[in-house]
């Protein structure tokens, strides 16, 4: 670098324009006032107030209250629904049952649901909804209107014990189906339901209802 010899040049200096420099320095307390008066409302939805500190200031306003945020899982299952995927609450709650229920069917009524991401996320396709429907309807008496009548309520509509029918399950009468699902329980199709009930009136005759 060459500097010119002390003297030697004019330095040319000429006044482009004027900036007034503000007096009143900037107050953190002043702006974490106005903006505590301004009010900052946490984005999920719950109308609760964020509280405005100094600190927030240089790190930003927080948008959420503590653990009100979308985590990472609420964000991905977001992503999978916006590409058209259902997760397993949608499907529970679609299918009429609980997630619990919907977890211990898997494997058994139907193939396991593939696994997206990290969280390993169980992803079901819309189309998937009719064919369990009917399964549910078809193998348990789980979800709304299930096809089936489980032992106990044909035993009590045909005004006996649940034992009478019991024993003559394949033998005078339909041998119906074994149900795991809620619970292990014989079941029947509504014409089956309708010839025990008969069968038992015609032949067995009815007592007191008992254990049902
Ligand atoms: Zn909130």
């Amino acid at each position: 670098m060459v500097l010119p010899k002390p003297g030697a040049s004019d330095p040319h200096l000429h006044v482009v324009g004027t900036v007034r420099v503000p007096s009143e320095k900037f107050c953190l307390s002043k702006w974490v006032e106005e903006e505590n008066l301004h009010g900052h409302y946490c984005q999920c939805g719950c109308g609760r107030r964020i509280r405005v500190l100094a600190w927030h200031r240089a790190r930003g306003i927080p948008r959420f209250l503590r653990a009100h945020g979308p985590t990472g899982l609420t964000k991905e299952t977001a992503r999978y629904r916006a590409e058209g995927y259902l997760t397993a609450t949608d499907v529970a709650r679609q299918l009429g049952i609980g997630q619990t229920t919907l977890r211990r069917l898997e494997g058994k009524l139907f193939e396991q649901a593939p696994r997206r991401g990290t969280r390993k996320i169980r992803v079901f396709t819309p189309d998937q909804l009719p064919e369990l429907q009917v399964l549910l309807k078809k193998e348990t008496l789980l979800g709304p209107a299930p096809e089936l009548i489980p032992l106990g309520e044909v035993a009590r509509r045909a005004g006996c014990c649940r034992n009478t029918i019991r024993a003559r399950l394949g033998k005078e009468l339909p041998a119906g189906r074994l149900l795991t699902h809620p619970r292990t329980s014989f079941a029947f199709t509504p014409e089956e339901a309708e010839q025990i009930v008969a069968w038992i009136k015609q032949y067995v005759g009815t007592r007191p209802t008992r254990h049902t």
